[in-house]
């Protein structure tokens, strides 16, 4: 067993003072917001006093052993699940803004590194960039994985070894991953792959099935699926998915990113993506549509009434020009908001979480749309739940041992309120000193050697 002494901690929806947290197997086992020196709480555990780093604990035969108290200066915030990543974008960075930036700009830089990857290469950029987000204080990522074949579309002896590769990196890196395994057969509403593609693609839907049910996961892992998009999956080929719905595995889907999927959508099936995802159903309590910016009313209605999930990845829209999905009446029809860092172009779970809010005051021209509160739990309980990690995203007994400690004396974070606040609208992933993740520090500021590990990994790519 260990134990830490919180000096500021969100528990419970609400910043609370000197939280001692008790942890075994991983998880939290005892939660005491307000500890009292002159009130233990545990038998086995004299407190330590209020104003000194706390001595090693005294151990009262017969107890067991108690490992020493550690205070942590700060805020304490339970663990970020990121919902949405392409794990090699993070190779684009700075590097798709030439002739000053298209959208066909960033695809082809995109589709470049996607040529060159091996599940080796992979593997170490992986690792590298799950470093980054553990460092940023994300504990779990969805990974939208559609890389799956050899360059000329060959399966690999290892059909899943990019698959495989994620899972490694994941387990090298220390966060938890749920590997969405992704369905890509089109290039665009029934047009066979071409190029690159054609590592994305399998042989048929049932190809891809038999692919997916070879993985596992593991104590780390989880296993869920996606479909790429209804542009790169036929309609008839989306029932696929359905069992999953069924079985209440997650299942992700892009949705209506960008206005062109709508109008290709319209032309090729006379219905929006929504309606079409709706009615091979597709859409279900652990379905997550991701982006779902341009959405009708019906849309909307739908994915509410579903009780889906809407990952939005601001940083990433921003980037691509996407526009501004409708996150608040997504949320008021009964859908949960959870936030991804998709194309990597950013990896900070704070800008991502103001960044729904500040976007919301931009396309409403009001403020305060989204909480401080409401937004740490889109980024922490409802990110994990729709990964399939219940059992994360809060400082509460029973649950996963996640802490994300932010120090409250940087430039940006220094006389900004010391709470949800400071968090949400004044602190950056820089600001993040210390990591656990299920009972096992992952991070204690050294991003020295995170930057080392991209650097190589990024810069092999591009030789
Ligand atoms: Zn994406």
């Amino acid at each position: 067993m260990s134990a830490y002494l919180l000096e500021r901690a969100w528990v419970d929806g609400r910043v609370r003072d000197r939280v001692l947290v008790e942890i075994e197997g991983g998880r939290f086992t005892r939660v005491t917001p307000d500890f009292s020196p002159v009130e233990p709480v545990s038998p086995m555990v004299k407190p330590p006093s209020p104003m000194v780093k706390p001595p090693s604990p005294v151990v009262e035969p017969p107890s067991p052993v108690v490992e020493p108290v550690e205070t942590l200066r700060g805020l304490t915030l339970p663990g970020f699940a990121n919902t949405h990543s392409h794990a090699f974008h993070r190779a684009l960075r700075g590097r798709t803004q030439t002739d000053r930036g298209t959208f066909w700009t960033w695809r082809e830089q995109m589709y470049a590194v996607a040529a060159r990857l091996t599940p080796d290469s992979y593997h170490e950029l992986a690792r590298a960039t799950y470093s980054e987000m553990v460092a940023a204080g994300f504990t779990a990522v969805g990974e939208f994985h559609y890389l799956h074949h050899a360059p000329d579309g060959t399966p690999y002896a290892d059909p899943n070894a990019f698959g495989q590769a994620l899972i490694a990196a994941a387990a090298d890196a220390g966060i938890r991953i749920t590997l969405l395994d992704t369905l890509y057969l089109s290039s665009g509403f029934g047009a066979a792959p071409e190029g690159v593609q054609r590592r994305y693609a399998d042989r048929s839907a049932e190809a891809w099935r038999e692919r997916v049910d070879a993985l596992t996961g593991g104590d780390h892992a989880r296993v869920g699926v996606a479909a790429h998009s209804v542009r790169a999956v036929p309609a008839e080929s989306l029932k696929v998915l359905a069992p999953y719905v069924d079985q209440g595995a997650p299942v992700h889907v892009h949705l209506s990113e960008q206005v062109q999927e709508n109008q290709d959508c319209l032309a090729s099936h006379g219905v929006t993506p929504t309606r079409l995802l709706a009615d091979h159903g597709i859409l279900g309590p652990m379905t997550t549509a991701v982006h779902a910016t341009h959405l009708t009313d019906e849309d909307i209605a739908l994915l509410g009434g579903a009780g889906s999930y809407a990952s939005f990845c601001p940083t990433t829209e921003r980037d691509l020009g996407d526009g501004i999905g409708p996150s608040r009446r997504l949320r008021a029809a009964g859908a949960a908001i959870t936030l991804g860092s998709d194309s990597q172009a950013v990896i900070d779970p704070f800008e991502e979480m103001r960044a729904l809010e500040l976007d919301e005051r931009l396309a409403s021209q009001q403020r305060g749309r989204w909480s401080a509160d409401e937004l740490l739990a889109a980024a922490t309980s409802m990110g994990h739940a729709s990964l399939g990690w219940a059992d994360a995203g809060e400082i509460a007994v029973g649950h996963r041992a996640d802490l994300v400690t932010l120090d409250l004396e940087t430039p940006r974070t220094a006389g900004a309120g010391r709470d949800e606040h400071t968090a949400v609208f004044a602190a950056a992933a820089a600001d993040v000193r210390r990591v656990m993740v299920d009972g096992v520090i992952r991070f204690d500021g050294d991003s020295g050697a995170v930057g080392a590990r991209l650097a190589h990994a990024v810069e092999a790519l591009w030789r």
